[in-house]
């Protein structure tokens, strides 16, 4: 199916209710799309979006990397979308207290003090304060100067994804307590199915917004996704530092929501369900580091917080877009020179909003923007070479290019 047969049906399946699938139909249905979105648990933001709370900011680096391109679009673009849906604290529970990202030791604080002389950010995006302000502005001191993020904050992931399917207004139809088990093709449509081979419903596209669990299907399973387990510790709000933005070191500390700080998130390499109390030392030991008149014996505090699954790819950048068939080589006739993404075969019909990894928040609003705007034949929202970064099948070229050049 081409681009023009794709908009006249402009019907698309999203598996999974979480803040990828949640902004893919939101972005669908403001340009008029009709979605059916498929979720096996019997309400949203149940997996790695169901956090009591996220946190949001810029990601810098010396050299502004692509991976920092692409993240200062994504947050701009996620701080004007929610502008747009009511703001936060408004339209979905959150706060735009800013964020204070403290560097972890002497040689990367000179380092990035350094580089905050010669960047000459915004002011509004970011800023490097001494120690002195930076402790003044978190109102407990901090172990050292960082930088500041005036409009970063954190957002409760389960109320924005309920603020972006509220917006979606009559063009979503919401199928909950479903678990998509195949995808077959017939007539140019996608039959979605259950376990007992039941059509959940059919449309020409089908969008896998489902994390680690889109490798279930024989469609995307080669994508190289990885689970990382990750621990958020929820710290009662008088055993925590009184601090009212969010503090941000190897760890992060978010200010108290309804009685409760979450200090997270562990990077673990066991893939253990439960609450483990090594994960939570882990997390309070690094807070202890960032803020060095905390007194609180990190043993002392209760087993509390919630246990998630990163997905993640091997480059870290989340894959938005057409997936790539790789059971089909390259049609060598049309090739020329060196292989490029348009070359790569598709999937008809099925594109990945997938591998957000640790920065769900901003990238789900840019991506659903990038995939919308692809399948409603618009303009990008950002530079075709960063679109390119973030193509489900940049994997697939980088290894065929390899192969060629091994064999020229
Ligand atoms: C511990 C931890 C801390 C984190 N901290 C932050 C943070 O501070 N800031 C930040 O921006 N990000 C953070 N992240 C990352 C962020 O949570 C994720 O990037 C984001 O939630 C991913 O959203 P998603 O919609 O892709 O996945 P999910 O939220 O997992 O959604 C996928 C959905 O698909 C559904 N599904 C799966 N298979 C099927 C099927 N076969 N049929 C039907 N439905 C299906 C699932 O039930 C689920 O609801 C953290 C993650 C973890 C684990």
């Amino acid at each position: 199916m081409n681009a023009n047969e794709v908009q006249n049906t402009r019907h698309a399946i999203v598996i999974g209710a979480g803040l990828a699938g949640s902004a893919a139909c939101h972005r669908l249905t403001l340009r008029g799309w009709h979605v059916t979105l498929i979720e096996r648990h019997h309400d949203i933001a149940q997996e790695a979006s169901g956090n009591a709370a996220g946190i949001y900011m810029p990601v810098l680096s010396r050299d502004d990397n692509r991976t920092s391109q692409l993240a200062r679009s994504a947050y701009r673009f996620a701080l004007q979308c929610w502008e747009q849906l009511g703001g936060i604290g408004t339209a979905f529970s959150g706060a735009a207290c800013g964020v204070l990202q403290v560097p972890r030791d002497a040689q990367r604080v000179a380092l990035q003090q350094k580089f905050a002389r010669q960047a000459n950010f915004p002011a509004d995006y970011a800023q490097w304060l001494d120690q002195a302000a930076a402790s003044e502005k978190a109102g407990v001191t901090v172990n050292s100067g960082g930088w500041w993020f005036p409009q970063g904050g954190w957002v409760h992931p389960y109320s924005l994804c309920q603020a972006l399917l509220k917006a979606c207004g009559d063009r979503l139809e919401t199928r909950f307590g479903h678990a998509v088990s195949t995808l077959t093709q017939a007539d140019g449509n996608w039959q979605v199915c259950d376990q007992l081979g039941a059509v959940i419903a059919s449309a020409p596209v089908v969008i896998f917004a489902n994390g680690m669990s889109a490798l279930t299907f024989s469609q995307a399973a080669g994508l190289p996704l990885t689970a990382h387990r990750g621990q958020v510790t929820l710290l009662a709000e008088q055993l925590a530092p009184p601090s009212k933005i969010v503090l941000c070191g190897d760890g992060y500390l978010t200010p108290a929501t309804q009685g409760f700080c979450s200090v997270g998130a562990s990077y673990d390499a066991f893939d253990d369900a439960q609450l483990r109390s090594d994960s939570q030392h882990e997390n309070l030991m690094r807070l202890k580091l960032l803020l060095p008149d905390w007194q609180v014996d990190p043993a002392s505090v209760p087993l509390a917080g919630r246990v998630g699954f990163r997905c993640v790819a091997t480059d870290r950048l989340p894959l938005v877009g057409a997936l790539p068939d790789v059971m089909k080589q390259p049609d060598r006739a049309t090739m020329h020179g060196e292989p490029q993404l348009k070359d790569m075969p598709r999937l008809p019909g099925l594109y990945g909003l997938l591998g957000y990894a640790s920065r769900g928040l901003i990238w789900a609003p840019l991506a659903a923007e990038l995939l919308a705007a692809t399948l409603n034949d618009e303009a990008l929202p950002i530079a075709s070479e960063l679109a390119a970064a973030l193509d489900p099948a940049r994997f697939q070229l980088k290894v065929l290019r390899q192969h060629k050049k091994a064999h020229s």
